[in-house]
Formats: structure tokens, sequence, C-alpha cells
């Protein structure tokens, strides 16, 4: 079904295709020039040091993980408001994750309640940088200094971001960016994990490379995996990262006319910016009133919407650690009253006002099914 306004549509044009055909003329689809450039761009942008390209952002948050040293039966405290992979990405390396509650004005980690959730056999702190913008880290890193933890940042959502002047990722002891189609850049799938450490990255790098440091040799000193990116990809990408300065300035007037043509349906309330970093929206997040009437009305206008994420304590992947409802309250709260609307590059004006004005009138029109009104 192809609607009048989707959810997202990656910004891809000549400039990738041009990239491609290169790629497709030397006959180098593998890691090669295109993966050097697009790393060296993006340690350029993010200000890391090191940093290795994988094959998506929930392999990175795992081999984030595993650089770091999580082993089985060591715990990671995780959101529990964030996408499914940072919580099995932690169940991956054998590590328990352990969920706390966010803040209900910015849908960040509340990093208020990290101290009571650590153990004894807590490695680990995995703040999420939530709906592009930043997660709250001096308080995560001076936790994390004070107890001996890692941090490892999920920042799949985070370029761009830049907390304090520093960009998100590069803040803790790894971090992952991710390049999936709804991320702001997009090499379809793909990801970096960011570090500052040389001996998380010199992990990272045997990790994803057959446990050896240099492709050439079949002598492999320790055990790791293939998980590499291709050429293929990193030419998209090195297309993609001229793009971001026009991707992030599209999004911010999308977003800047959303506020203006809802600002005066009082059944709606935009996401707090916490002020924290700047924000490139990631979807245009509203809290609503009657959120599943208006979900189904805005589907059966042909406007494609998104709910928030699913509190991974409800999860049955993670049924097993046996949350109790009462003990996310915030989480429960944003999943039963947030809408996503879309907001992407060749999103069109008309396409915006169609949507605002569809939202109007399921709140005040008599069509609506909701009708609050009367
Ligand atoms: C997208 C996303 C991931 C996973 O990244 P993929 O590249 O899709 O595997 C992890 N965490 C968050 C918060 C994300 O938004």
């Amino acid at each position: 079904m192809k609607y009048r306004v989707p959810q997202l549509e990656p910004f891809v044009d000549e400039e990738e295709l041009q990239n491609l055909r290169k790629v497709i003329e030397t006959a180098w689809l593998t890691e090669g020039p295109f993966a050097e450039e697009f790393l060296t761009k993006i340690l350029e942008l993010t200000g890391a040091r090191y940093g290795v390209l994988t094959n998506n952002g929930t392999i990175g948050l795992y081999l984030a993980l595993l650089a770091v040293g999580i082993h089985p039966g060591d715990e990671v405290i995780v959101p529990d408001f964030t996408f499914n992979a940072s919580g099995s990405s932690v169940a991956f390396t054998g590590a328990k994750p352990v969920f706390i509650d966010i803040n209900r004005a910015d849908l960040q980690m509340n990093t208020s309640q990290i101290e009571k959730a650590i153990t004894g056999k807590t490695r680990a702190i995995m703040p999420v940088h939530m709906y592009g913008q930043a997660c709250d880290m001096d308080p995560v890193l001076e936790i994390a200094a004070r107890y001996g933890l890692k941090v490892v940042e999920d920042a799949a959502q985070g370029l761009g971001i830049v907390y304090k002047n520093r960009h998100t990722g590069s803040i803790g002891d790894a971090g992952v960016i991710s390049f999936f189609a709804d991320k702001t850049i997009t090499t379809g799938e793909g990801a970096v994990v960011l570090s500052n450490d040389e001996e998380t990255y010199i992990r990272l790098k045997k990790l994803r490379n057959q446990g050896r440091l240099q492709s050439s040799t079949f002598i492999h000193p320790t055990l790791g995996l293939n998980f590499r990116m291709t050429d293929l990809q990193c030419a998209v990408g090195v297309a993609q990262l001229k793009k971001i300065p026009r991707i992030v300035e599209r999004k911010l007037k999308h977003y800047d006319l959303y506020k203006r043509l809802l600002a005066n349906v009082k059944q709606v309330h935009f996401v707090e910016e916490n002020g924290l970093s700047n924000l490139i929206p990631f979807r245009v997040n509203i809290w609503v009133e009657h959120q599943q009437d208006l979900m189904r009305y805005l589907e059966d206008h042909s406007i494609q919407t998104r709910g928030w994420f699913y509190p991974l304590h409800r999860q049955p992947c993670f049924s097993y650690l046996n949350y109790s409802e009462s003990d996310f309250p915030e989480t429960n709260h944003a999943f039963e009253n947030g809408v996503s609307l879309p907001v992407f590059y060749n999103l069109k004006e008309e396409q915006i006002e169609y949507v605002c004005e569809t939202i109007n009138n399921f709140y005040y029109g008599t069509a609506g099914p909701a009708n609050p009104r009367h």
C-alpha cells in the first residue's frame, strides 16, 4: 500500500549512484577505498580517535560490549525505553540487561535511577541517545567512574548530535552509530563503533575481522567472526555524509512547521527539548490524547504513523527477567501516549499541512471518531 504520507523515505540520488558506479567499475566490492574514506570522514565528524565499521547497529553494540570486556553473568544497565537491540545485544554476550526507567520530559534514561540498579555484578551502563537528542552523560560518566563501570553508548540515532562539545557515541568507552534506513543518514544496513581507547579498538578490529588485524593472513591469533561492511555500502555512505547539512536543515524546518501548525491543538504536546545537545528530529514525537484512535484515524487517511518503543521489560523475549509493571511508570506512560509523525528530507510542506489538518479534524471535526468536543 502506498501512503499519501509515508513514515519514512531515505534521501538518495545521483551522488549515491555515481559512487556505486565507481565501485562496480573497479570491481572492488568488499571493504576497500570507500570504506576507508567513509571511516576517516566519520572520525573527523565525531572527533573519535578510533572506529570500526560493521554490519549494523545491533552487531555494533554486541561488538562494543565484548570489546569493553562484558562476559556471561555480568550485568549491564539499559534504559527500558529503547529499540529492542539495546537489550538483546547485552543478552547475546551472556550478560543480563538491567532496565531502568526514563524521564517523562525528554524520554531519556533517568540517570538518577542508575545507582540503585547497581549490584556486585554490574559491569557497564548503556545510555541511549533517544530520538535526536542526547542523554545526560555527565552523571553517567561520574557514576561509572565511581563504581569502575564501562560506558557503552547506544548512539544508533545519534549522528550529528553533540553533547557539550562531544559527539554522541564518542563520549563513553565505546559507542555505536547506526546507518539503518531510518537514521539520519543511511547505507541500507551499517554502523560504526567508536572508541578513544586503543586497546578497545584493537579488540574491535579483531572481533570483526576473524580474530586478526590484517586480512591477508590465515593465522588467527584470537577468535573473531566476520562483521565487516562492503564498499558498496560505504560508497553510499560517502555520498550520504555530504548530505548531512541539507538533511538536518530540512528536518528542523519540517519540525518547526509541525510545531506551528499544531500549536493550537491542545490535545497534542511535543516532547520537550532538554537543551543538553542540539536536536535533529529523528521523528516528530508528540504526546497525544486518544492515541490508538488517532493512529487509526491517521492510517485511514493514508498517513503512516508509528507508536513509540515498546518497553523492554514488557518484551516477550525478556520475560525471563521477571520485571513487574509497577517498576516502569514512565516507559509505560510513553508507550501508551506517544505518536511519531513522519519527518524526512523529501517530505513536502503540503504533506505536513495535510497531517496537521487531519489531526485537527480528528480532535475538532465532526468526522473524528473520538469527538472529544461532544
Ligand atoms: C536503530 C537502532 C538500533 C539498531 O541499529 P540497527 O542498525 O538497525 O541494527 C539500536 N538502538 C537504537 C536506539 C536504534 O534506534
